[in-house]
């Protein structure tokens, strides 16, 4: 099995669930090997059934002693067994999955994971995970290879229809065969200095660990490679830039811009004039801009970036203007249009519903992959560019490059600190606005007991009475959209319906939702039509409703700090005094406050800081979770290791910058960067 097979071609995987897969982006064996488990469950603890206790997280191994299916009288299924094992019996229940019995009969043996209930003196265990196992005596339980329980187990980002048990099962299957013919890229001499495990070893752990250790040691080995790797795709380019890139030289047309921010409704901040002039001076240059504007939520990118998409259509060049979800592509149009169809610019929109191009197109991934432009494009603006991979971003330099490489402008709200942006990136500019608009208020920020929940609520319904409008984002529940959590926004929906006037109309928004449905949404939340916009934690992007004064957030602990900031951001908008009430599952003192330091600091940049301080390396979640660095697990927050693997790419490039001494390692970063294994 190569790297490179076809995941379709896995066993056990065929057409039926590779569609689904590549909704995760995953296309190949080794996009399928490398799709590492975000948490690890700790069902290691194997009890005997008469020592279960309440509310325990544990597994059990027995045997059924009987099983049968029941219809509820609400027409549900219910599966309830019985386990003995030596020390005594447990109820089992399971809802909803009727076909249980098909597989699990009397006398089957059998191991559980879950959490114990007891409901009067009888311990019961719901909805565990199970596994049918050899034997169910042995008290070696590790001899037993159980994947899915008793053990420590593997929670991956799931999909409609496919479950972390899935990939477990699968990735065993597929893991032996594609570790047979895997050798180490790694050179030898960094593996020692660096004290690394091998390759193999770190895949088998990653998914299969024995204990924590086992975890720490593989992530070790798989973050450097990652952070190895980008150093050496980011000093490749660099290099390859200056060997050969040209990029449209252009000309400033000063009084056509001055004209252009004086038709503006507001006044530009000192930062937004000093990026300004900075992207300019990018444009007049023979050498590629790769620059990206840094600001949070609210700054103002989008005027900076209209300003140089404007020069380049003064210049006679296209430019192109990415966003990562429809939505914020409408909004940026919508934008783009006010501002420079009065200056005989044609803004194009392209996405997957809407295909009319332009001078300056707005679009999704679309624009990059099926429009073609008319003249040559002189500038490539990317939004919020933490949501597309490197390669993507590769792919967009070559697709549109004829006699010019294009500029690139990238743009984020993600706040990372200078330092490390600079360390991770050596080949990228930064400008940041780090100065707000000014007469933006402070968003008045309260970490809610649950108690108050209905204070809130009726909080909330006496903002609407006043014509305002408010979000409420629902439970994360996951890390990726799945339908668990459109279905948990969609229960929460209804509650919430229940809960308020009947003269205040709630809109649900989530991520399934067909494009249609979501500008209807939008729109009618713009229109306020919608006073209350219920929202799933994904579409945090790309609305811009002035009239707009609360954020409510549930399970807040879960997110990153800067991105509970982001979040924040969709209120304050307009002339209003806001509010952003936030609820925590978690009672932890710690976990309340680090939420209470949004009460408190207002930047995104130091609630960044926080984060890295709090959490501590290894879980940097916010920074790792919005995948700015498309990094699956390197800890770019252990700058020391960052350094590290900057030095040794650097070894590497200076003694052999095309890699002829080592060829696994081309391979690669082939791999990752088609770019680099086709001819210029
Ligand atoms: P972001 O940096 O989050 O992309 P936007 O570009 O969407 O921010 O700008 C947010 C809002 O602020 C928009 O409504 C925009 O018109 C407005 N805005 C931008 N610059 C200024 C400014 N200098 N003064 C006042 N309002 C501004
Ligand atoms: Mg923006």
């Amino acid at each position: 099995m190569l790297p490179t097979t076809p995941i379709e071609n896995l066993p056990g995987v065929g057409n039926f669930y590779s569609s689904r897969l590549s909704k995760l982006e995953l296309n190949t064996a080794r996009d399928l090997v490398y799709h590492f488990p975000f948490r690890y469950e700790d069902f290691s603890q194997v009890e005997q059934i008469r020592d279960v206790v309440d509310g325990e997280k544990l597994s059990i191994q027995g045997v059924i002693w009987q099983i049968r299916s029941v219809r509820t009288r609400t027409g549900k299924f219910l599966t309830n067994a019985t386990v003995a094992d030596t020390s005594g019996t447990i109820e089992v229940i399971w809802f909803n999955q009727p076909y249980l019995t098909k597989t699990l009969k009397a006398g089957t043996p059998i191991s559980l994971s879950g959490k114990v209930k007891v409901e009067g003196s009888r311990p019961k265990l719901m909805s565990p995970t199970w596994e049918i196992i050899r034997s169910p005596l042995t008290t070696d339980h590790s001899s037993l290879n159980t994947l899915h329980t008793g053990r420590l187990v593997a929670v991956y980002p799931e999909t409609e229809g496919i479950t972390s048990k899935w990939f477990r099962a699968k990735i065993a299957l597929v893991l032996p065969r594609y570790l047979e013919k895997l050798e180490d890229y790694l050179p030898e001499k960094i593996i020692k200095e660096e004290k690394l495990i091998s390759l193999p070893d770190a895949l088998k752990k990653i998914h299969q660990p024995d204990s924590f250790e086992d975890v720490e040691t593989a992530r070790k080995r798989l973050g450097f490679d990652e952070l190895l790797l980008i150093q050496l795709v980011s000093l490749k380019r660099q290099l390859e830039r200056k060997k050969s890139r040209i990029a449209p030289k252009m000309k400033i047309e000063k009084d056509k811009i001055e004209k252009l921010t004086a038709s503006l409704p507001y006044k530009l901040t000192t930062a937004q004039n000093r990026a300004i002039g900075e992207i300019l001076a990018d444009l007049t240059r023979q050498e590629a801009a790769n620059r990206l504007l840094e600001g949070d939520v609210g700054s103002g990118k989008t005027i900076v970036a209209a300003t140089a998409a404007y020069t380049s259509f003064l210049n006679g060049l296209d430019a192109l203007f990415a966003a990562p979800t429809e939505i914020l592509a409408f909004q940026h149009y919508k934008t783009l249009n006010e501002i420079l169809t009065p200056l005989g610019v044609k803004v194009g929109i392209w996405t997957g519903s809407k295909k009319t191009g332009g001078n300056i197109t707005v679009g999704t991934h679309a624009l990059l992959s099926t429009f073609k432009p008319e003249r040559q494009v002189g500038l490539v603006i990317v939004d919020e560019q933490h949501r597309f991979g490197v390669a993507q971003r590769a792919k967009l330099f070559l697709e549109n490059t004829r006699d010019f490489t294009p500029h690139l402008l990238t743009m984020t709200a993600t706040p990372i600190p200078r330092t490390l942006a600079l360390t991770l990136y050596g080949d990228l500019d930064l400008s940041v606005l780090d100065e707000m608009p000014k007469g933006r208020q402070k968003i008045a920020t309260f970490v809610v007991p649950n108690k108050k929940r209905n204070d809130a609520y009726k909080f909330i319904e006496k903002q609407v009475e006043e014509g305002r409008q408010a979000f409420i984002i629902t439970p994360f529940v996951e890390p990726s959209e799945s339908m668990v959590t459109v279905k948990a926004a969609k229960e929460e929906f209804e509650k919430l319906k229940e809960k308020f006037d009947k003269k205040i109309k709630l809109g649900l928004l989530h991520g399934q939702l067909k494009s249609k449905e979501k500008e209807e949404i939008i729109n009618k939340f713009n229109a306020n039509k919608i006073h209350i916009l219920v929202s799933t934690p994904v579409v945090e992007v790309g609305i811009d409703v002035p009239n707009a004064s609360v954020m409510m957030i549930e399970s807040a602990e879960r997110f990153g700090l800067a991105q509970l900031h982001q979040l924040r951001g969709r209120v304050g908008r307009g002339e209003y005094k806001s509010y952003c009430l936030l609820f925590s599952e978690s009672n932890a003192e710690n976990s309340i406050n680090r939420l209470k330091s949004m009460e408190k600091v207002h930047v995104g940049f130091e609630l960044a800081e926080i984060d890295l301080k709090m959490r501590g390396p290894g879980e940097v979640f916010g920074l790792r979770q919005s995948g700015f660095f498309n990094f699956k697990i390197a800890d770019i927050a252990d700058r020391v290791l960052v350094a590290r693997a900057q030095q040794h790419a650097r070894q590497i490039l200076e003694k052999d910058p095309d890699l002829f001494t080592s060829p696994l390692l081309k391979e690669e970063l082939d791999r990752l960067n088609p770019e680099y294994s086709q001819p210029n």
